[in-house]
């Protein structure tokens, strides 16, 4: 790091410490690297501190102290966003120390405790008195509002660490990027317990703890596939290099992180660590209750889940919510947020005897993000079926720009709810959040995985567009196109997530896996928990801290032949590291008009990103000038307006900012204007000046190392 950012001086540090209870890193402290450290390794930080508040008065405190003496300040969460403004203030707000999370049922009403009624980490646990939970006795009721003490995770099958192997075979030190382009070369992967197949054959397996039928493929050049039962301990991938036969090591299980003090540093002070963590836990006892849910999906009853408190096997579970509110604080990431539900399900009716118990998630983008997508949008695999994240708020914990703390939702605070939910960074801090979170006891999801070749790659993409043309909600889907690794084929993949069995899923994979343009190198669509599901992501992009990232997303509102035609020869010359998504979106996101991102974007066809990642030491500008140049150029024909504002990226034209809230973004301009008038929360994606005048990105971006 560059030693010629000023630290903060003597008497500002020891002011800043007396009114602020949790701890406080000078420049020239060895944390303060560690607590400013972004996802993307390209963001310099010139900041004078960072604090780590521990509630909201902490919050409030470091933003008197930041008036008081014409400091600016900046918000991390998570420290994903790959533009960087989460450490562009002098003074980082570091909300890694608030992690409460706690998860209720709906009160008979449908209600939920107010996030006021609750403690907060920092409170000394004095609760207000808040509506009863439920009719039923105080002890259940207690196991219903479970605490991140009880919190464990157990394992599940391991299929998106086979994909991993599948893509990484050099193991987890062999990200996707960490190289410059080189000569590709092909894999051949062979199971040792059968006899070494012929050069046209591609066997894979994965290894699962409790389900026997996790797919092997085998098949012969062009010919249909043929399903196998797989003993996981056979189970080895190996990469052909030349002849030399490479073996791989065993999936590792699921990591668990859920039983750690701190997310947001290791003791290697490395604060994404988390993400190579390891091993499990079994889940903990349920909670017991027998109300029944109004308004459930069909699709979900009587399916099996993955949760049964004494077996490590499927039972078929019927859900009794239609929805619990997921209280947390804004340091939680979404990986911890998944385990914690995991680990914390709720009661369900068990169809094989016993206690059921089926997890429930909020809609959120997969692994690895952070908090932030509660603000700013937030498109996952539940998207389709449920809303984005911002969709699913109904509480914020808030601290305005002038030091007050308060409350907002849709009781509260009307204009400044209406604009929280997708413009939430430019507004106010928001330090805990409650969300809506629904019953998933089991997705039917994974990847197909097919050789890139420019000559077929259009066929199998437009064969996936026709195939989830008119899809249900429930079905997730996308189709990416993904450069190296370095010396390997690019590779076309489809991920899958359709939320309920196999048995209503799996018409959707016929339909996919139909296309016989290539050989299918990996189909490892199985029934899968949605916390494993939710991990598979990044265990296929292999998202590397410290690397150089760059985003450009956009939505889209067809996707017509010529366009496909264009993008795949387009990306056939893009560097390794690079990722093209065309992801399915429609369905849920056209539900909700009740927030700032509006309606026309909500009602795009597909939702597009290419997500960069490369070697901090290389240089390429194609690493960034081919994604700019897809979606500004390739793209611009059916583009409609800009991203959704979860990806927005670095170095933004102010034009592709305002366009994300189209006919809101005049509404919104007064919202902040009441709320933060003199843009106090300039680091952050907002690309107007206090005198509500266009600025470009470099004035308010955090400093960066050239390209
Ligand atoms: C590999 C990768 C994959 C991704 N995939 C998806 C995806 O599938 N879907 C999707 O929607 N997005 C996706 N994203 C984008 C992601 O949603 C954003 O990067 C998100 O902002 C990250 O959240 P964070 O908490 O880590 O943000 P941070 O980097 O910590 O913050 C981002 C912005 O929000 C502000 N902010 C953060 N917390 C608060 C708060 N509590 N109050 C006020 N302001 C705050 C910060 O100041 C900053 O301006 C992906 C990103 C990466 C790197």
């Amino acid at each position: 790091m560059a030693s010629n950012f000023p630290s903060l001086s003597d008497v500002l540090y020891q002011e800043l410490r007396s009114t602020v209870r949790g701890d406080t890193y000078r420049r020239d402290d060895p944390s303060f690297l560690d607590y400013s450290r972004m996802f993307n390794g390209d963001v310099k930080v010139s900041s004078m501190a960072v604090v780590c508040p521990l509630d909201a008065p902490d919050v409030s405190q470091v933003v008197l102290f930041c008036r008081k003496h014409s400091i600016s300040v900046s918000v991390k969460a998570g420290g994903y966003g790959t533009a960087g403004w989460a450490v562009g203030g002098d003074i980082i707000i570091d909300l890694c120390k608030i992690t409460d999370i706690d998860i209720e049922p709906p009160a008979p009403d449908g209600s939920f405790i107010s996030i006021r009624d609750m403690s907060s980490l920092g409170s000394k646990g004095k609760v207000k008195a808040g509506p009863p939970l439920l009719d039923i006795p105080d002890a259940a009721t207690s196991s219903k509002r479970r605490r991140e003490d009880d919190n464990e995770l157990r394992s599940y099958d391991l299929a998106s660490v086979t994909v991993s192997d599948f893509l990484h075979p050099g193991g987890s030190s062999a990200p996707f990027a960490d190289r410059p382009p080189a000569t590709r070369r092909r894999l051949y992967y062979a199971a040792p317990a059968l006899e070494t197949p012929p050069m046209s054959t591609y066997s894979v397996t994965s290894g699962s703890s409790h389900n026997p039928n996790t797919t092997l493929l085998s098949s012969n050049s062009h010919g249909p596939f043929i399903p196998m039962v797989s003993n996981p301990l056979d189970s080895n991938l190996t990469s052909m290099d030349d002849g030399a036969i490479t073996a791989v090591a065993p999936p590792s299980p699921l990591p668990d992180i859920s039983s750690k003090p701190s997310p947001c540093l290791s003791s290697s002070g490395d604060p994404f660590s988390y993400l190579d963590d390891a091993p499990n836990n079994p889940a903990p006892p349920v909670a017991s209750t027998s109300r029944l849910a109004q308004s459930m999906p069909n699709a979900l009853f009587a399916t099996p889940s993955f949760l049964d408190s004494s077996t490590n096997i499927l039972t078929y579970a019927m859900p009794i919510y239609s929805h619990a509110f997921m209280t947390f604080g804004a340091g939680k990431r979404q990986k911890e947020i998944d385990q914690f539900s995991a680990a914390n399900p709720l009661e369900a009716m068990s169809l094989a005897g016993g206690r059921g118990a089926v997890p429930y998630h909020i809609p959120s983008a997969a692994h690895p993000v952070g908090s932030a997508i509660m603000i700013s949008g937030g498109f996952g695999f539940l998207g389709r079926l449920h809303g984005l994240s911002s969709d699913n708020l109904v509480e914020a914990e808030v601290v305005l720009a002038d030091g007050r703390i308060i409350f907002v939702s849709h009781k509260e605070h009307p204009e400044l709810w209406w604009a929280l939910r997708g413009a939430g960074p430019a507004l106010g801090v928001v330090t805990r959040y409650k969300a809506r979170a629904y019953p998933v006891p089991v997705v039917f999801a994974g990847n197909l995985i097919y050789r890139f070749h420019r000559a077929t790659a259009p066929s199998l993409i437009k064969h996936f567009r026709d195939c989830v043309k008119g899809a249900p909600r429930e079905l997730y889907a996308n189709v990416l196109l993904t450069a190296g690794p370095a010396g390997q084929d690019s590779l076309v993949v489809i991920q899958m997530c359709y939320i309920g069995p196999k048995v209503k899923g799996q018409e959707f994979l016929q339909a996919i896996s139909s296309w016989d343009g290539e050989r299918c190198l990996l189909n490892e669509v199985d029934e899968k928990s949605f916390l494993h599901q939710q991990d598979s992501v990044a265990q296929v992009l292999r998202g590397k801290a410290g690397n150089k990232w760059f985003i450009r997303s956009a939505l889209i509102s067809s996707l017509p032949d010529d366009i496909v035609n264009k993008t795949v020869l387009q990306f056939a010359d893009t560097p390794v590291g690079c990722t093209w998504l065309f992801e399915l979106a429609g369905g849920a996101l056209g539900d909700f008009e009740d927030n700032c991102i509006p309606k026309a974007q909500r009602q795009a066809s597909f939702n597009v990103a290419a997500l960069h990642q490369w070697d901090i030491e290389f240089q390429d500008p194609r690493c960034v000038h081919s994604a700019e140049e897809w979606i500004a150029e390739t793209l611009a024909p059916v583009t409609l307006g800009g991203p959704l504002p979860s990806f927005l990226g670095r170095q933004e034209p102010p034009g592709r900012v305002i366009a994300c809230y189209g006919e809101n973004w005049a509404k919104l301009c007064e919202v902040k204007k009441k709320y933060d008038p003199d843009n106090f929360f300039r680091s952050s994606f907002w690309p107007l000046n206090a005198e509500g005048e266009i600025i470009e990105p470099e004035e308010h971006e955090p400093q960066h190392i050239e390209f």
